[in-house]
C-alpha cells in the first residue's frame, strides 16, 4: 500500500516566491500520477516535498494517512529517479545500484539478490561491470531506474527523466517505464513538461500553472472536458484552435459570429451559452474537429491555407479566416496548396467554449 496525499500544500520559498499554491491532490496506491505543466509552474518543487528535499511551508503530506512533513526523506521510503540520472562515474553498474543499500547495512547476499533482480526487469544485466560513460544514454536511464527499484519503495518519484533522451529514445523508455509501472505494480509520480508523456503514461494527470493545480483527471478526460482555456491548449498537439465569436439568438437557434464565417452551435450547448448572448467567447475547436468539405453551404467556414505540413498518416493545416489563425488535420486524400481557399465544417458537438473573461469553460464538465 502507498497512497500519497498532498493537502492545501503551498510552498514559498525564500524572497517569496509562492513556488506552489494550495496544491490539493492524492494519488492512489499503484497509481502513476503525471504532474505536467510549463516550465516555472511548481511541479519539481511538488515533487521534492513529496520527497522530502523541500520544506513545506504549509498544508500536509501524508503516506498511507501518516504525516510526513517532518519525516527526513530517507525515512519516507521513497525513491527518486532524476533528469539528469546522478550515477556515479566510477562505480560499475553494479555498484551505482548497490550504493544505497550498502550505505543502509543491508546484508551482501541481499544487495546481489535485489541488484540482479533489478537488472533483469531492466534488461541491464550484461552491463552490470560496466562504468556509466560505457553506456548509452538509455541504458544509463535504466541504472539510474534500477537504483530506485533495488531499494524497494513505497513510491517512485520521476522528476523529467526522459528529457535527455534523443525523440526515439524517449518514445521507447516511455513504454518501457508504462511497462514497468505495470510490472512493479508501483505508485509512481513523475513530473514533465511533456503533454504527450502525460497523455501517453498516466492513470491520472494533474496539470499546473503558475504553482496552482488546474485540472485533475484520466488523461482522454482532460481531453474532452478541460475545464478551462489553458488545459484546453495545453492537452493535445497541435493544440485546441480558440476563435473569438460573438453569441447570438436567431429565432429558436443559437449562432456564433465572426467576422467572415456564422455558423450553429449544437443544441446540447444552448441551455449555457444562452447566458452568453451578445458577448465575445472563445470557440475552442481540436483541430481533428474540422472536417474538410469541397461543398460550401450552412455551417462552413471558409480560410486560406497558410502552411502545409504533410505528416505522411495526417496533414497539419495552417489557416486563416479573414482575421483569426487556426489549424486543421485532416487526412492526406487532398492535396492543399499554400495560398488556396478551403471550406472546412467544424464538428459543433465537440465544440468547447470558453469565457473571454475568467477563461473557464462554459459548458461544464460531465460529472463521473
Ligand atoms: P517546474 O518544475 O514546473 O519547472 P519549479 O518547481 O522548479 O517549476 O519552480 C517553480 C517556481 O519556483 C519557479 O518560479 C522557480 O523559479 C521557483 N523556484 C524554484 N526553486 C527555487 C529556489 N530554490 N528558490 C527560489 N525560487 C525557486
Amino acid at each position: 500500500m502507498a497512497k500519497v496525499e498532498i493537502k492545501s500544500v503551498s510552498k514559498v520559498y525564500d524572497g517569496g516566491v509562492r513556488a506552489v499554491d494550495n496544491a490539493n491532490i492524492v494519488v492512489e496506491d499503484k497509481e502513476f500520477v503525471v504532474l505536467v505543466g510549463p516550465s516555472g509552474c511548481g511541479k519539481s518543487t511538488t515533487l521534492r516535498m513529496v520527497a522530502g528535499l523541500e520544506d513545506i511551508t504549509e498544508g500536509e503530506l501524508l503516506i498511507d494517512g501518516e504525516k510526513m512533513n517532518d519525516i527526513p526523506p530517507k525515512d519516507r521510503n521513497i525513491a527518486m529517479v532524476f533528469q539528469n540520472y546522478a550515477l556515479y562515474p566510477h562505480m560499475s553498474v553494479y555498484e551505482n545500484m548497490a550504493f544505497g543499500l550498502r550505505i543502509k547495512k543491508v546484508p551482501k547476499a541481499e544487495i546481489d539478490k535485489r541488484v540482479n533482480e533489478a537488472a533483469r526487469i531492466l534488461d541491464i544485466e550484461k552491463f552490470l561491470d560496466r562504468k556509466p560513460k560505457a553506456l548509452s544514454g538509455g541504458q544509463r536511464q535504466r541504472v539510474a531506474v534500477g537504483r530506485a527499484i533495488v531499494r524497494n519503495p513505497k513510491v517512485f518519484l520521476f522528476d523529467e527523466p526522459l528529457s535527455n533522451l534523443d525523440a526515439k529514445l524517449r518514445v521507447q523508455m516511455r513504454a518501457e517505464l508504462s511497462d514497468l509501472h505495470l510490472r512493479l505494480n508501483a505508485t509512481m509520480i513523475y513530473v514533465t513538461h511533456d503533454q504527450v508523456e502525460a497523455m501517453t503514461m498516466a492513470n491520472k494527470i494533474v496539470v499546473m500553472k503558475d504553482g496552482k493545480v488546474q485540472q485533475i483527471g484520466a488523461p482522454l478526460f482532460l481531453y474532452n472536458h478541460p475545464v478551462n482555456k489553458f488545459v484546453a491548449g495545453f492537452i493535445g498537439s497541435p493544440p485546441m484552435n480558440f476563435l473569438t465569436v460573438r453569441v447570438r439568438e436567431e429565432g429558436a437557434n443559437i449562432i456564433l459570429e465572426e467576422g467572415s464565417f456564422k455558423i450553429k452551435a449544437d443544441p446540447s450547448h444552448y441551455e449555457y451559452l444562452k447566458k452568453h448572448i451578445n458577448k465575445e467567447v472563445y470557440f475552442g475547436i481540436r483541430p481533428e474537429d474540422m472536417l474538410y468539405t469541397d461543398k460550401g453551404g450552412d455551417n462552413s467556414i471558409t480560410v486560406k491555407v497558410t502552411v502545409v505540413e504533410p505528416l505522411g498518416a495526417d496533414i497539419h493545416l495552417w489557416l486563416t479566416t479573414e482575421t483569426q489563425p487556426l489549424v486543421a488535420r485532416t487526412e492526406p486524400n487532398h492535396v492543399f496548396k499554400v495560398g488556396d481557399t478551403a471550406i472546412f465544417i467544424p464538428r459543433m458537438d465537440k465544440a468547447r467554449y470558453f469565457d473571454k473573461e475568467t477563461e473557464l469553460a462554459i459548458v461544464p464538465s460531465p460529472d463521473l
